[in-house]
């Protein structure tokens, strides 16, 4: 029998899986500041915003009231093809450590995209749908999120256009078929079919692209044809709000099994599933029902919590998506080619910005090769082989575990494994021949990147 009757792995059961989505922006007595139309420089409306989204979605983005919003029958009997998550118990990594610490990670890279974007990807979908949309457009950077939106669409029969990061494209032929074994096109981001692609090709002929260069691309894509809308899988609060998935589930199990977690760790990217894990916790702490400790772990070479700005920012590179307040590293900040494609973005989700703001989260960054160094000790003890995004909470939970080494604490530490690294085997390559680099930019890259922010006053 385990140590402290704490099954290896634990999964709900079907009748224990959320019915509803938590909005943690009901609770935040401080609640994030409203997305600002790029055109006007007031307020979104309602109205502005469904151009680019999808009205049920457009409504998930502005409400900050409701707590419980009802995940629809079709989306909850699609979470079932791969949910709930195990939340699984890390003994092996515990005894590699030695560590007095108790290690849970939430597992969700149980599914063909490999990681947790098909939470949102299905709900996106179905409203596109319900809409009676043609189809739906998006950006993808290490390729996650297209897949899990391919899949989405063609279990929903729309289009789906992709436009994928450069690098990737390259660097990952074997995402780009699954996508379009899933249906969708796949076009290599910048791309000269829309105009803000051809004029960032026009000033960076070079480029391998970015996430903030591919969403102005599909936005464009999107909002100049009929029948389209954009969807993104990330940043945006109604991503959160659908990762909370994660969070209810693994509340539920960790309430089920009589643990409580001091320490919460996510990787972050835009912010969507260290939001969507945290919630619920966050929720109670909010509510001073009780109290825990938030680690957004980022990587060192593309810092927005920690080295960015706190201010109104555009979210994509063609400063055509609406302003979101945010830490940012500013929109045309391109980050090095790190190896974890999925945490290149240049800011995030206004939801954790205000959290870490009002100093309810901590963040903190790691650099590439100790990433891939935790990666490799994870995946020689808990077997499963880590995204390198995930890999940045494994190095997070191991120095913490290590702490408590140190200490003697026995503390709790719960982290999210969003998903596996089957398809960055160059990165994982590139770690083994030792050719990896750290790469971090300086303060005047970040200064002068930063300067060019919007100047919003509300
Ligand atoms: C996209 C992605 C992330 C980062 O995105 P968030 O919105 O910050 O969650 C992390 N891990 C994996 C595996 C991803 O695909």
């Amino acid at each position: 029998m385990p140590k402290d009757n704490i099954p290896y792995k634990f999964y709900l059961e079907e009748k224990d899986l959320p019915s509803q989505w938590y909005n943690v922006r009901a609770d935040m007595k401080k609640k994030p500041a409203p997305l600002v139309d790029p055109v006007t420089g007031k307020p979104c409306t309602a109205e502005a915003l469904s151009h680019v989204f999808c009205d049920e979605l457009v409504a998930q983005e502005l409400d900050e009231t409701t707590p419980y919003i009802d995940i629809p029958q079709e989306i909850q009997d699609f979470y079932k093809m791969f949910r709930p998550s195990p939340l699984i118990r890390a003994y092996f990594l515990e005894k590699k450590l030695g560590t007095p610490a108790k290690i849970y990670y939430k597992f969700e890279g149980n599914n063909t995209s490999g990681s947790h974007k098909l939470n949102s990807a299905i709900a996106q979908a179905y409203y596109a749908k319900k809409q009676g949309l043609k189809g739906v457009t998006t950006e993808t950077g290490a390729g996650q999120w297209g897949t899990a939106l391919s899949m989405a669409c063609s279990y929903f029969g729309l289009e789906c256009n992709v436009y994928m990061v450069k690098v990737s494209y390259e660097q990952k032929p074997f995402r780009r078929e699954v996508m379009r074994t899933y249906g969708a096109n796949v076009t290599p981001s910048p791309s000269n079919t829309t105009e803000v692609g051809r004029k960032i090709l026009a000033e960076f002929p070079e480029t391998g692209g970015s996430l903030g260069c591919a969403i102005s691309e599909a936005v464009e894509a999107a909002t100049s044809r009929e029948g389209y809308r954009y969807v993104l899988g990330s940043v945006l609060s109604q991503v959160l709000l659908h990762q909370t998935v994660i969070g209810l589930e693994a509340k539920t199990a960790m309430d089920k099994l009589g643990v409580k977690p001091d320490i919460i760790i996510g990787c972050a990217g835009g912010g969507s599933n260290l939001g969507g894990l945290i919630s619920p916790f966050m929720g109670e702490k909010l509510r001073g029902e009780a109290d825990y400790r938030f680690i957004a772990v980022e990587p060192a070479s593309c810092p927005s919590l920690t080295r960015g700005t706190y201010g109104y920012d555009y979210c994509d590179t063609g400063k055509i998506c609406p302003l979101q307040k945010m830490y940012t590293l500013g929109s045309g900040f391109m980050p090095s080619p790190n190896h974890a494609g999925g945490l290149r973005y240049h800011g995030m989700s206004s939801i954790l910005s205000e959290l870490y703001d009002q100093g309810l989260m901590e963040a903190r960054s790691v650099e590439q090769t100790s990433v891939f160094e935790a990666a490799q000790t994870f995946a020689r003890v808990e077997g499963i082989l880590p995204a390198p995004e995930s890999s940045h909470a494994i190095r997070a939970a191991i120095d913490e575990a290590l702490k408590c080494k140190e200490t003697g604490e026995e503390k709790t530490i719960l982290f999210g494994l969003t998903g596996t690294g089957f398809f960055d085997m160059y990165a994982y390559a590139a770690y083994n021949d030792g050719r990896m680099t750290d790469y971090i930019p300086t303060d005047e890259e970040i200064a002068a990147s930063v300067a060019k922010m919007p100047k919003i006053a509300l």
